[in-house]
């Protein structure tokens, strides 16, 4: 079974980084940690967090629910420092969940997005994806190539 998250809202770009490999992440952006140790444990849900107060969770010490205790600040030092304890893959799926929403991407022809993507992009991408939920479109341009880099190199000194 992949592994899925639910990271706390002290860890948002975390979350994000996390997308952007392709693991299924929730942003908890509320305040109320009994909900969030609720839907981690009804979801089957890891949780990410800087609070060692949830590390210290009945559910957590007894080992029927994940928690990761995250120490560093910087979102790159804590991805890695996930991909580390948890022994993830930084190549796993990469570029195919929506940064903002979690969602799984969905494949779109040129034809379809044609109306929709600003037209040198058009005409220098020949693959796109489109979000179901928020219908923004991605293609692989120069931040995506920027996010890819910065994976490789983290990749590299793992
Ligand atoms: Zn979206």
């Amino acid at each position: 079974m992949e592994i899925k998250f639910i990271a706390d809202n002290n860890v948002g770009k975390l979350a994000k980084w996390l997308r952007v490999v392709g693991y299924d992440t929730l942003l908890f952006k509320e305040k109320d940690d009994v909900k969030m140790i609720e839907i981690a444990f009804s979801e089957g849900r890891a949780i990410l967090t800087k609070d060692a107060q949830i590390i210290k969770r009945r559910l957590v010490t007894d080992g029927k629910l994940k928690a990761i205790l995250i120490r560093h600040d910087d979102p790159k030092a804590q991805l890695r420092e996930t991909v580390k304890t948890l022994n993830l893959n930084y190549h796993f799926r990469p570029f195919s969940l929506c940064l903002e929403c979690n969602q799984m991407l969905i494949p779109r022809s040129k034809e379809e997005v044609q109306d929709l993507v600003p037209t040198h992009v058009f005409k220098t991408q020949e693959q796109y994806m489109e979000c179901p939920s928020c219908h923004r479109i991605y293609w692989q341009g120069t931040h995506w190539q920027a996010m890819a880099r910065e994976l490789r190199e983290l990749a590299q000194r793992h």
